[in-house]
């Protein structure tokens, strides 16, 4: 690479960065590629054996005046950045739904960068449209979604929710996309439900107080009882229910609620039924939990990230509605620049400029097979049950409830060491890093055994 300063000159400045056109500088550039494939080989990848954080002392930036030369740039990555960062990469790190990412993808998502796409328009990214349709009716289809789903890849599930529930509103009210909302709709989840319902409640402005939070069981299913007659209650008090969740892996204990059922509470009373699976849904691929996925065709939306229990690199996230149309008429962006008799995703989505995710999802998927997928989620299902003799094994130590995934929630029973006591000795010893999740009023651990490796 070339050195600078001292010697700075622009010719040097520019191969430093870019490729030139006259191909000067290609062995450089491609001398940098391998140089990072060193550095998450060798700094990230191998070190299974190193501590869940080397150092916990804080990074103080500096942003010079002249550019750093790239290589001693990636030593400071090496020795400065990385030691302070979590690593997930130690198979004992088992503290929330955070995998480590195939390597497939990881390679995967610098081809993008490199591609750099934009996914707003068809003729910004023609082949990754198509990739990004085809493979959202895929999943469409796979959890049973019918004829004319359709859906979007997002940045995460958060705004997948955000997203559904903006489509529900604008379904139920389609007068509130021009004149804003009237403001007696209310929407239920159950009390095990992400906060990012509370987040988009706030973003379409039906406003957080009109959130249901509707009782779950000890394992964090929700009743349906206490579903219904909370909507009840919502109609006898003037309200207008419009949305109800099924929650298919619950945050903290990953439960899955009664899919089919709730979906039949919500179209008795004429609700938009939304079903997050953002960390559950990978156990379609699995026989043992497709079952608990019946109902799936009741749904309106659905959030799935294929970048929690996938394992693929971040971002992959995706909302998928039953039927297109919903998608058109509740963003019914325009795109003044772009022609518009072609599929134009940032018609259908909340953001603009989109990564093409597609890709990465599309390769894994391809690299592994449905038979892979199906193993490693199988996989992981197995390693959590040796966890979870080992806990009941142990006298010290209590299962909180029953699993219905790879999540494990446990405690201690010792009286004289708190679970916030025994998570820290474990963190310390370097034996475990679980994390430390109110429920039901109590500090317990959990722990989301997504390591392929773990243990
Ligand atoms: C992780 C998760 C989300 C949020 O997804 P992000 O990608 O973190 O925004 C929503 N719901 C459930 C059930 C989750 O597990």
């Amino acid at each position: 690479m070339p050195d600078f300063p001292p010697d700075f000159s622009p010719q040097n400045f520019l191969d430093s960065h870019f490729l030139n056109p006259d191909r000067s500088n290609l062995e450089d550039i491609r001398k940098l590629g391998y140089a990072f494939v060193d550095l998450i080989v060798d700094s990230v990848l191998d070190t299974q054996n190193q501590a869940f954080v080397q150092d916990e002392s804080s990074l103080k930036l500096t942003i010079p005046e002249h550019g750093t030369k790239l290589t001693d740039l990636l030593a400071e990555v090496r020795s400065q950045v990385l030691p302070r960062t979590v690593n997930f990469q130690n198979p004992r790190y088992m503290g929330h739904m955070d995998s480590v990412p195939t390597a497939i993808t990881i390679w995967a998502d610098a081809l993008i960068s490199a591609i750099n796409n934009n996914m707003l328009s068809y003729e910004l990214a023609p082949v990754f449209t198509e990739m990004e349709a085809q493979l959202m009716q895929w999943f469409g289809n796979l959890f049973g979604m019918g004829t004319d789903c359709f859906g979007t890849l997002t940045a995460g599930g958060s705004l997948a929710n955000i997203s559904g529930l903006l489509l529900a509103r604008n379904w139920k009210q389609p007068q509130s996309k021009a004149s804003g909302n009237s403001s007696n709709l209310v929407a239920f989840v159950s009390d095990a439900a992400h906060t990012s319902f509370e987040k988009a409640m706030n973003v379409i402005g039906v406003g957080k107080e009109n959130l249901v939070r509707v009782p779950t069981n000890y394992r964090g299913e929700i009743i349906l009882e206490e579903l219904e007659s909370a909507i009840q209650k919502a109609i006898r008090e003037g309200k207008q229910p419009f949305f109800v969740a099924a929650i298919a892996g619950t945050t903290v204990t990953g439960a899955i609620d009664p899919i089919q059922l709730v979906g039949e509470i919500a179209k008795r009373y004429d609700c938009w039924f939304h079903i997050d699976a953002a960390y559950g849904g990978a156990g379609i691929f699995t026989p043992k939990l497709k079952p608990l996925f019946q109902g799936c065709e009741l749904a309106d939306s659905m959030t799935f990230n294929p970048q929690k229990w996938l394992w693929v690199a971040r971002t992959c996230a995706m909302l998928i509605v039953k039927d297109k149309q919903h998608l058109v008429d509740g963003f019914d962006g325009e795109l003044p620049y772009m022609d518009a008799h072609t599929l134009n995703f940032g018609n259908l989505n909340l953001q603009g400029t989109r990564r093409t995710d597609s890709l990465k999802l599309w390769m894994a998927l391809k690299a592994m097979g449905i038979s892979g997928c199906r193993y490693l989620v199988e996989r992981s299902l197995d390693l959590s049950d040796h966890l979870r003799q080992w806990i009941e094994d142990s006298p010290e130590l209590d299962l909180v409830c029953e699993p219905t995934l790879n999540i494990i929630c446990l405690k201690s029973n010792d009286p004289q060491l708190s679970s916030a006591n025994l998570r820290q000795q474990w963190i310390d010893a370097g034996k475990l890093w679980l994390s430390l999740p109110l429920w039901k009023g109590d500090r317990i651990l959990k722990a989301v055994v997504l390591h392929p490796y773990a243990g």
